[in-house]
């Protein structure tokens, strides 16, 4: 078993599909009409390097950056991230776009991803990677905002790294790896 195999899972579980960005001509469109571009403010990128660069998970779809061709296991860091997305629209698919449309919303979404993501890498590593950059996306956080997300995140990464794992797919992942690939597990 592999990265590979978890990922396929955590994506069967959560119903999550993947397209990439070069095969996706609704992108762009699909990306206007969702008010996506606009979530970046001041920082809006490029056409290019929207497509290029970045990841993005509108409803239960996560669009690969055109050039990434790496396995799915090899972006498990990213993908166990937008999980996460995916997991809080299908919670609620009228007020997620509400409430990730808001600030607050997105650093308190945002952080709840990067904490399902976290909890990944420290069943499988036992680290936590270094505390995430919130701007890997590009979000349109304000300084205050920024605060919250890295408080919120602090307070994760003390959480899992004494062995607390708390969000849906963290347990998810743990319980398959457990009855299907213990080797993954880094502490068995
Ligand atoms: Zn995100």
């Amino acid at each position: 078993m592999s990265d590979q195999h978890l990922v396929e899972h955590l994506f069967r579980k959560y119903k999550c599909f993947v397209r990439n960005k070069s095969d996706a001509i609704e992108m762009e469109s699909v990306a206007k009409a969702f008010g996506v571009l606009q979530l970046f403010g001041v920082n809006v990128p490029t056409e290019t390097s929207f497509m290029e660069d970045y990841w993005t998970t509108i409803g239960p779809i996560i669009y690969t950056p055109r050039g990434e061709r790496r396995s799915l296991g090899d972006q498990r860091r990213v993908l166990t991230h937008e999980i996460g997305h995916v997991i809080r629209f299908y919670l609620d698919p009228f007020k997620y776009p509400v409430a990730y449309a808001t600030k607050e919303g997105r650093a308190e979404i945002e952080a709840y991803c990067e904490r399902g993501a976290m909890e990944i890498e420290w069943l499988r590593t036992g680290r936590l990677y270094t505390l995430p950059n919130l701007f890997r996306h590009g979000y349109a956080l304000d300084d205050g905002h920024v605060t919250l997300a890295n408080d919120l995140l602090e307070q994760a990464a003390t959480s899992v790294e004494s062995g607390i794992i708390s969000t849906p797919v963290g347990i998810e992942a743990r319980e398959w790896m457990r009855e299907n690939a213990p080797e993954l597990l880094w502490q068995k």
